[in-house]
């Protein structure tokens, strides 16, 4: 016995399973009714397997909406717990100017705040708001203690430098996580707050019960908001990880090799489904229209959910996450606060 259990290997002939599977001698029913009632079932059963080899099972779709709703449900509660000891989350988010998409976000994210319990100010200027200004608000806000987390909305004119910017809000106050500071914290293991992005794609990668522990993932740009730190949770997680991004020669060489892709490039239909290792995790971050002007991701959902067991879509994957973690962020800053008072 070498400890290996011998697998037949499917479909076997009646000879061949005959051979393995001899018919008890001597059995009342060993005759040819017997043998047809064993080859009707053994044909059955080839059949199923024969199907479940040759037809992929549709991926499971991971649904960034649900695990939005549980999550902000959790978030409320905890606000809740902590507004009664006295410590009320509170977030402050600023634009400069009037990008009409920038002004929908903004007003998503202070709305998703009035939802869970959150208090919220939204400070709106005009687009020729000087950068000085700015950060005297930022001075302010950050002083303020009913204020908990500092947003400001990106892109700033361009008069504003937006790192000067974002290095001025306190790192307690960084829920964005995108200062110096808290991507060195990320990068060293330290305790900081989690761009909001990559810890939401964290959280959905969560829901497909997969650990992560020595599984390939490959992560598909490296902007510093989204790339990079996506990589870098990948491997807190403890994934072997690839970055790749425009200067990759051969992409799909990376991702077929990929127990976990995320897509995170800003092109319709960089990841189809012929890149994909049949049972991955594909992670969709793009934001992008298609020919007649409707949402859609990088990947091209279709065609991969034929070969992946898990798959985000868009809209309905990754958006959501994005503000729910801007509250959880907002949250864990107000409940540090409130571990020191
Ligand atoms: P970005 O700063 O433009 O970065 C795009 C990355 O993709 C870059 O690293 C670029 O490589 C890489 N890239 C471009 N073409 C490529 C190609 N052909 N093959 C491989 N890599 C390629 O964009 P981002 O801010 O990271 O955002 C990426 C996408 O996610 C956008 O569609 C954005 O709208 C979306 N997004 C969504 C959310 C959400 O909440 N759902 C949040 C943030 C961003 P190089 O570095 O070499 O140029």
């Amino acid at each position: 016995m070498d400890g290996t259990r011998k697998i037949p290997s499917f479909p076997l002939s009646r000879e061949r399973r005959n051979e393995r599977f001899p018919p008890k001698l001597g059995h009342k029913y060993d005759n040819d009714a017997r043998q047809a009632a064993r080859d009707t079932v053994w044909r059955a059963y080839n059949f199923v397997f024969v199907i479940s080899l040759e037809s992929p099972m549709p991926a499971q779709t991971i649904d960034g909406v649900k695990l939005s709703q549980q999550l902000r449900g959790d978030i409320a509660a905890r606000a809740a717990a902590l507004t009664a000891r006295g410590v009320k989350p509170g977030l402050a988010v600023i634009i400069v100017g009037d990008d009409p998409a920038s002004h929908v976000y903004v007003r998503n994210k202070v709305k998703a705040c009035g939802d869970v319990g959150f208090h919220s100010v939204l400070e709106k200027y005009d687009a020729d708001f000087s950068e000085a200004a700015l950060l005297d608000r930022i001075a302010a806000l950050n002083a303020d203690p009913a204020i908990h987390g500092i947003l400001v909305q990106m892109p700033l004119p361009k008069h504003i430098d937006p790192s000067k910017v974002i290095e001025a809000i306190a790192t307690t106050k960084d829920v964005d996580g995108y200062s110096v500071l808290s991507a060195g914290e990320l990068m060293t293991g330290l305790d900081g707050f989690r761009p909001c992005t990559p810890y939401g794609c964290m959280k959905l990668i969560e829901t497909t019960g997969v650990d992560l522990r020595g599984k390939h993932a490959v992560v598909i740009g490296r902007s510093n908001t989204v790339g990079k730190p996506m990589a870098l949770l990948l491997l807190q997680a403890n994934a072997t990880v690839t970055i790749c991004h425009s200067a990759t020669p051969d992409l799909a060489y990376h991702t077929r090799q990929a127990d976990i892709v995320v897509a995170a490039v800003g092109r319709r239909n960089t990841l189809t489904g012929d890149m994909v290792k049949p049972g991955a995790i594909v992670i969709d971050v793009g934001i992008n229209r298609d020919e007649n002007g409707k949402l859609c991701g990088d990947v091209d959902f279709a065609s991969v959910a034929e070969v992946a067991a898990h798959a985000t879509p868009v809209p309905g994957g990754v958006g959501p996450m994005t503000i729910t973690m801007l509250l959880m962020n907002t949250l864990e800053a107000a409940e540090r606060v409130a571990g020191r008072v």
